[in-house]
């Protein structure tokens, strides 16, 4: 059973519909946008201002967290007072963890409760334990115990629960039989389902969290089949958590909820940001548009006609396995090879190619420079492209014996890129021929519907010396589309083909869901299109051609290989987006901790505002900066806390001496003159 209707265009999954209050969640409801406040819950007027300050900019539903029975007590108070500025119909929900006695109080007051599986009745010890089959009825009838009476106070007064699983924050029972993996937080999550259900309550929603996009999207797939093997329908609200901040912020949250928003998966969505939470409003809201405009295109329930197996297990990360491709000396693509950078020049290589040299993109270079080529005049003019190679598109009307001309001239490994549609057999067998002879490598752009034409010369040709990538405007992908799912065929015909050939990823005008010329609609199609590809093991050379100004192009291609985690080019930071709990300011820290830390390539740093969640959430960084009380940090190297209560002036020189004690630190370059 699969977890979507399609892999190939977007199908929303059918849910039932639960009530948060008097809103609508799941069935037909549209995508509902929720976010949380910062404030201490018992400073009620700040917590008030800013619910006022969320609903404002269009938050849909707000989360207060409740860390115990005198916060959620205050939720009374907060509850009377937003409604009586006019928010009466903008759900409250109480975030609990730990204890059930808080959640107990706060049902009385909000119209939700979210409860966290992993340590709504276990004290997390952070210590795996064996337990025996009867040790673990045992603690599932304590689980049921402990969960009961919420459900059932709950369903009296006609509220709605989250199960939310954090990937961090799993019980020992769980790590014990499953491990810290997406199956544990999925049968962390029906644990509590099962209870539930057993009292005839339905007003449930889930939510699989994870700050690695890649771990948070099987999660969700894998809920859903589960759930469906139990004939459960469930809303879910989609999050990518601790996402971070700025661009890296926003790329990890598109990447993780866009690419199940294609799948037809997601009723409601958080963008956590260490931002100000109503900064994460806007990106939520694109981030829905985009989704449900697919949404309205397909009729929910239906599809599922496609045919073709793109070879992706959804539920567990494999690379696709390619053949080899030299591009340049150090430009490889294929096995052990990251993702390839791919940038489109303007007009001017030569201004291009400055331009790119003048901002210093030494780490994160542009490894292939695109050039529209309508003439073979055109190849006259070709400047040195330095360690990069070419990739020249040509018009259908350049033939062979024009380019034969210029054969000479173009460097060994530089791409041709050409269109073949269904008729184009002997003009793919010429030009296939034409690449073997000079050294050279063509990028063969299709749609997936050539395939059946072009079948047995693509058979015949084999993997030599051949890339593919998708025609997008051939591939009537004219929004709303699914380019991903068009990728997704086309990684299916070629395996079909049994062609290992790479597969590059274009992100054009064409592929974009909805012609919005803002970066930040850009950075949203290239992380749904891009990051979800390539969270899927599908992608080896990239384009983010929506964006004309070189070096951001390029700088936005790496930040999306890096939110995916197909390819590290600096530090990666996971930081919480703060709440109640925050115990320092998480904003400035993590701003000052990445101005000193940031040139760290592969290393992965935590910052949690809080101890009671903050360990579990970081999961699988290197280093983490925990508060652990007031104005006193812990310090962790993985999940060990290494150092407590260091008063926090002295906390980031002992975050940097704990690196270099460990041999992650480097010193950064010096400044190119
Ligand atoms: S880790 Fe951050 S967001 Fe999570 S509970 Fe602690 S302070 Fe709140």
């Amino acid at each position: 059973m699969s977890y979507c209707a399609s892999r190939f265009s977007t199908v929303r999954r059918p849910t039932v519909e639960v009530m948060v209050g008097s809103v609508g969640v799941g069935a037909a409801h549209p995508l509902r946008l929720q976010s949380m406040t910062t404030s201490d819950t018992q400073d009620v007027a700040a917590t008030v201002q800013q619910s006022i300050a969320l609903a404002e900019v269009g938050c849909e539903i707000v989360r207060i967290t409740a860390p115990n029975v005198a916060a959620a007590r205050c939720l009374q108070a907060i509850r009377t007072q937003f409604t009586a500025a006019g928010f009466g119909h903008v759900p409250l929900v109480a975030d609990i963890h730990f204890l059930p006695s808080a959640a107990m109080e706060a049902v009385e007051h909000v119209e939700k409760v979210r409860v966290n599986p992993g340590n709504y009745a276990d004290k997390k010890k952070f210590a795996v334990r064996e337990y025996s089959d009867s040790d673990y009825s045992t603690e599932l009838q304590r689980l049921h115990d402990s969960f009961t009476p919420l459900v059932k106070r709950s369903r009296e007064l006609g509220r709605a629960l989250r199960i939310g699983t954090n990937h961090g924050s799993l019980s020992d029972r769980i790590m014990n039989r499953y491990g810290d993996t997406p199956l544990g937080m999925v049968e962390s999550a029906l644990e509590f389902l099962r209870i539930a259900e057993a009292h005839s309550y339905k007003q449930i929603i889930l939510s699989m969290k994870a700050s690695n996009p890649k771990v948070m999207i099987q999660a969700y797939r894998l809920l859903v089949q589960r759930m469906a093997q139990e004939d459960m329908h469930y809303p879910l609200h989609l999050g990518v958590t601790e996402a971070g901040d700025g661009e890296d912020g926003r790329i990890k949250s598109a990447i993780g909820i866009g690419s199940l928003l294609l799948d037809g998966l997601g009723d409601t969505i958080r963008v956590s940001l260490t931002e100000d939470s109503v900064y994460e409003i806007p990106v939520a809201r694109a981030i829905a548009d985009k989704a449900m405009s697919l949404w309205r295109g397909a009729k929910q329930g239906a599809g599922g006609k496609e045919q073709g197996d793109d070879g992706v297990d959804p539920y567990h990360f494999t690379k696709r396995e390619t053949a080899t491709l030299q591009l340049a000396p150090d430009v490889t693509v294929g096995p052990e090879q990251p993702p390839r950078v791919v940038v489109r020049a303007g007009a001017d290589i030569a201004a291009t190619l400055t331009q790119l040299v003048a901002s210093k993109l030494k780490d994160t270079p542009a490894e292939v420079i695109l050039v529209p080529v309508d003439a073979t005049t055109r190849l006259t003019q070709l400047p040195d492209p330095g360690a990069s190679s070419y990739a020249l598109e040509l018009t259908p009307a350049i033939t062979l014996a024009e380019l034969e001309t210029f054969a000479a001239q173009l460097r060994p490994g530089t791409i041709l890129v050409r269109d073949f549609g269904a008729t184009d057999t002997p003009a793919l067998a010429g030009f296939a021929q034409f690449v073997r002879e000079h050294q050279l490598i063509l990028a063969v752009s299709l749609t997936p519907a050539d395939f059946p034409a072009l079948a047995s010369t693509l058979r015949q040709l084999g993997d030599e010396r051949l890339l593919f990538t998708l025609n997008a405007p051939r591939a009537g992908l004219t929004a709303p589309a699914h380019a991903t799912g068009a990728y997704r065929r086309l990684a299916a015909g070629l395996r079909s083909l049994g062609l290992r050939a790479p597969l590059w990823i274009r992100n054009t005008t064409a592929t974009a869901v909805r012609g919005d010329p803002s970066f930040l609609s850009k950075l949203l199609e290239a992380s749904f299109l891009t990051g979800g590809l390539l969270c899927d093991g599908l992608g080896d050379l990239v384009s983010i051609e929506t964006e004309a100004d070189a070096p951001r192009a390029t700088r936005l291609a790496y930040n999306v290989l890096q939110g995916a985690g197909a390819r590290l080019s600096k530090t990666e930071f996971v930081a919480c987006p703060s709440c109640g709990r925050t115990l320092f300011d998480l904003q400035t820290t993590t701003q000052r901790i990445r101005a000193q830390t940031g040139h760290l390539k592969g290393v992965k740093i935590a910052i949690m505002g809080c101890i009671v969640n903050g360990p579990g959430e970081m999961a699988d960084a290197d280093f983490g900066y925990v508060g652990g009380a007031p104005a006193k940090i812990n310090l962790y190297v993985g999940k060990n806390c290494v150092q407590y209560n260091i008063p926090q002036a002295e906390a980031d020189a002992k975050l940097i001496a704990l690196i270099k004690e460990h041999g992650k630190w480097f010193d950064p370059a010096p400044a190119p003159a």
